[in-house]
């Protein structure tokens, strides 16, 4: 929305937090859109979280600037004098630690800080050290979960696995996270994509109407132009057709600027790429965003499948339904046993992933695993 209504922007949210705070109060923006609020005589940590709910609840209701409506959340991060330190530069360094976290548990948090949040900020630039020697040190390896149509594999989704000689196994759950803070992650992404397309390559000798799925941060799609140049030039280094690939998004593109992402979809769109919505009903899930970006398949989230009680089964049939209707294909994670099977046929689901059907993969597994189901059909 350009510079000038950041501006404004930024004004009102300074007189919300100003009107939150008591008289004798402190309130700065730090830079960017970060703010420091210091509580002189706070008698208690209950009185500082109580001010810090105040200030998120009123930030969370719209602005209205010239035309626009906009709407905002905060993250706050608590530290105390003198509790946590004497020094200023260092109660600001843990607030900020504290953010972090707030940041990181979802939107509109209070995070108290403690000591063990900077155990946990030493562990991840651990990782971010190691994991950069990572691809070098060929300490990265890709397993891969068959997709089913029915009761047949139509593709595999690449997931992958770093074993490292100081930290042992680290699941992607916790490095992927961590990359993508850094740059790594498109470094990461490049080298999956590079051996998931090799894979997929070899495997179409098995099956030609095979595809690999590979899951694409939403930092990579901050520099969309060097994701489809590196896409478009591993098809053609393989000859592969574009519909050989599935590209797996989370809900959190729709909090990057459309734009650039939209021409990336249409750009590889163009050439047979698919794009799928993953973890569908976790994130933001409007529908307006579902329509602002042309997916080809909505991947409903594990939670969903687990309990299959009467009101998770009705928001998965929502799911189904919305995707039948906008054309999109549907696929049902998570699936572990023949019960969640038979419910989501019931519902009109056909595509499945989960251990039910097959766990991850090593290459040469899934090759044993592509041709005994070949035989079998
Ligand atoms: P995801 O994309 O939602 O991947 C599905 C996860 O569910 C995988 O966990 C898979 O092993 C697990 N899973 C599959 N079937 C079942 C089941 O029946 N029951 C249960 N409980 N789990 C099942 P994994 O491999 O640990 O990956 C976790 C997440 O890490 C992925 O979630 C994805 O978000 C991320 N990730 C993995 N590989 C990559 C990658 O190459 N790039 C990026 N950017 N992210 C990746
Ligand atoms: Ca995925
Ligand atoms: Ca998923």
């Amino acid at each position: 929305m350009g510079h000038a209504v950041g501006d404004l922007l930024l004004q009102q949210v300074t007189t919300r937090i100003q009107q939150k705070i008591r008289k004798g109060d402190f309130s700065a923006r730090h830079g960017g859109d970060e703010f420091v609020v210091i509580l002189s005589d706070c008698e208690s940590i209950k009185i500082s979280k109580k001010i810090s709910q105040n200030i998120i609840n009123s930030l969370k209701l719209p602005f209205f600037v010239g035309v626009h409506t906009i709407h905002i959340g905060a993250s706050i991060g608590l530290s105390y004098f003198p509790l946590d330190s004497l020094e200023p530069e260092e109660l600001l360094k843990y607030s900020d630690i504290a953010m972090y976290f707030a940041k990181q548990s979802g939107r509109n948090n209070v995070q108290l800080y403690s000591r063990h949040l900077s155990d946990a900020v030493k562990y991840n630039q651990k990782v971010d050290n190691l994991l950069r020697q990572a691809i070098g040190k060929n300490e990265l390896h890709l397993v891969y979960q068959p997709l089913f149509l029915k009761n047949k594999v139509i593709g595999i989704e690449a997931l992958l696995r770093w074993t490292n000689e100081e930290l042992g196994i680290v699941p992607p759950d916790i490095f992927i996270p961590i990359a993508e803070e850094s740059l790594l992650i498109s470094e990461i992404t490049e080298w999956v994509l590079q051996q998931s397309i090799g894979t997929i390559k070899k495997l179409r000798n098995l099956n030609p109407d095979l595809y690999v799925a590979v899951n694409i941060s939403v930092k990579d799609c901050l520099t969309p132009k060097k994701l489809q140049s590196n896409i478009l030039t591993l098809l053609n280094e393989y000859e592969l057709p574009g519909d050989s690939l599935e590209i797996e998004l989370t809900e959190s593109v729709f909090i990057e600027e459309l734009g650039p992402i939209e021409t990336l979809f249409n750009n590889l769109k163009s050439e047979g790429v698919r794009f799928a919505i993953d973890d569908f009903g976790t994130g933001y899930s409007s529908l307006t965003y579902l329509l602002s970006l042309p997916f080809n398949t909505i991947k409903i989230d594990q939670s969903f499948i687990r309990q299959s009680d009467k009101v998770k089964l009705g928001v998965i049939k929502g799911i189904i339904d919305i995707a039948k209707s906008l054309s999109m294909q549907c696929i049902a994670e998570g699936v572990e046993t023949a019960e969640q099977k038979y419910h989501l046929e019931k519902l009109g689901c056909k595509r499945f992933q989960g251990y039910y059907f097959s766990y991850p993969l090593v290459i040469e597994e899934l090759i044993v695993f592509l041709k005994k189901s070949i035989n079998s059909n």
